[in-house]
């Protein structure tokens, strides 16, 4: 197992942990979303109340004003009489920022422009903010439409006034520059998001945007050019502010700018502080989860081990050696490769016992232990068979050369000193697997030539016939 068991509990903890990732992030996108539609249908809706209220007064100068004997005058194009009679009127209508009355006539040209600039001509980019228009007609007859304008600034002002965030009006640069060309407007001032926008110069206090950072305006100025509502979180050192952007448009539908809302969120921090917090959690959960894949892990690799191996010599038990002796056989036939088995035993190892007792006797077994692993190929196989018994599977040899291994395991056990005991031999048996053989009958073969070699006088090696 090895490496394993670290690696499949990190990769299980860190899966796990992307996934609560993933799905984290994915809720805090929607709730992030959330937040900006409702800033976007606050913003609209704010500016639609603002433009109410306009409305309502331009209802009521439209209805009291334009009545049959006005629009009769207008009909028969008494321009003098309608212009003294609306100035008079109109005074009372720009003091509520109600500032220009236009009406246009069937083909869309101005018949007659009240303007408290000073733009004689009619442009709908000189239109200001919300505008209002109603048909005028005379006995059923169609006569053009009158419009009502009101500038972004008092619109503005108003906004400012009733709401408690921050509202200015973003101008496109065109837009902005041919007003002020006109003396539509005063002065303006270049807006920080883009420079191809400007505002209104008009004195508001606690505007966040001088914070904004590049990257902020990047992604301010690809949202511009998509003519959308829009919104996003914006933190500056700690304070959470909602930037919306709701596009104007003029009554051509070009745009002209946007109205641009701040304001202080205080939801963004908590949705940020549940986001981390389930991150951590979720962290936590998976990191633990890991551990104990490990734990598991770690005992399954002990148990196998345990299962599998000599407790003492540390070399693979008799019930491994008759599995790996199976599979061996199988690859061996299958392949047509060759293999041999070496059986070994202690000479006289009841005189070592009776001698110098089991606690030596047991040492002496270590010891081999450590001869064998020592003289065998990473790929031979060796175990202990029972008592002072030893076996070595030896795949891809034929019985020459286990013969040679076991000669030189022979060998090695009898020049070896062992403390305490000194000389110890072993006696050995080799047979090479014959074709259609079964295992039971490959392990006979290998004994009966350990038994052999015992006969022989021992301390020697005897191959099978
Ligand atoms: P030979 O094999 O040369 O014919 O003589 P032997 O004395 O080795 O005979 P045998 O194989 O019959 O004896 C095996 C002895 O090994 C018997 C048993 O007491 C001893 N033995 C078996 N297992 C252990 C063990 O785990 N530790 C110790 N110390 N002795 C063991
Ligand atoms: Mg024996
Ligand atoms: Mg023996």
């Amino acid at each position: 197992m090895g490496l394993k068991k670290y690696i499949i509990p990190f990769a299980i903890s860190l899966g796990i942990f992307l996934i609560g990732f993933f799905i984290f992030y994915l809720g805090k996108k929607d709730k992030e979303n959330i937040i900006y539609e409702n800033a976007v249908k606050i913003t609209q809706s704010n500016y639609k109340a603002v433009k109410f209220g306009y409305k309502k007064l331009t209802d009521y100068f439209y209805f009291d004003v334009f009545d049959e004997n006005l629009l009769k005058l207008i009909y028969k194009n008494k321009k003098k009489i309608v212009l003294k009679i609306l100035n008079k009127k109109f005074k009372k209508l720009y003091k509520q920022n109600i500032n220009k009355l236009i009406i246009l006539d069937l083909n869309g040209k101005p018949v007659l422009i009240l303007s408290t600039d000073n733009t004689k001509k009619f442009n709908p980019d000189y239109l200001d903010g919300p505008q209002f228009v109603y048909p005028l007609k005379y006995k059923n007859k169609y006569l053009g439409n009158l419009y009502f304008s009101v500038p972004f600034s008092a619109a503005q002002k108003d906004l400012n006034y009733i709401f408690d965030d921050t509202y200015l009006f973003l101008l496109k640069k065109d837009v902005g520059l041919l007003r002020l060309k006109a003396g539509i407007i005063k002065s303006i001032i270049p807006s920080n998001l883009s420079e191809n926008y400007y505002y209104e110069d008009i004195q508001i206090k606690d505007i966040p945007v001088t914070y904004i950072n590049k990257r902020l305006k990047d992604k301010v100025r690809s949202f511009l050019g998509k003519e959308k509502p829009f919104s996003f979180i914006y933190n500056n050192e700690g304070n959470f502010y909602l930037i919306t952007f709701i596009p104007v448009f003029n009554l051509n539908k070009v745009l002209i700018g946007y109205l641009v809302r701040y304001s202080k969120d205080n939801t963004y921090p908590i949705i940020l502080k549940s986001f981390y917090m389930n991150l951590t959690l979720s962290f936590l959960l998976s990191a633990l989860l890991g551990f104990f894949i490990y734990v598991f892990l770690k005992d399954v690799e002990k148990f196998r081990y345990l299962s599998e191996t000599d407790r003492l010599t540390g070399l693979y038990n008799k019930g491994k050696f008759n599995e790996v002796l199976q599979q061996e056989i199988q690859r061996a036939k299958r392949y047509k490769r060759p293999l041999s088995l070496i059986i070994f035993d202690i000479d006289h190892f009841k005189k070592i016992n009776d001698t110098y007792g089991h606690k030596v006797g047991d040492e002496v077994l270590k010891e081999l232990a450590n001869i064998i692993k020592k003289n065998i190929r990473k790929t031979d196989f060796a175990a202990r068979w029972g008592g002072e018994e030893f076996v070595i599977l030896a795949p891809e040899t034929n019985l020459e050369g286990a013969k040679k291994l076991a000669e030189k395991l022979r060998q090695a056990v009898e020049n070896h000193k062992f403390p305490t005991v000194g000389k110890v031999t072993i006696s050995l048996g080799v047979a090479q697997l014959e074709p259609d053989e079964k295992p039971e009958d490959f392990i006979v073969r290998a004994d009966m030539a350990l038994y052999k070699a015992k006969e022989g006088g021992r301390n020697r090696v005897e191959v099978a016939i």
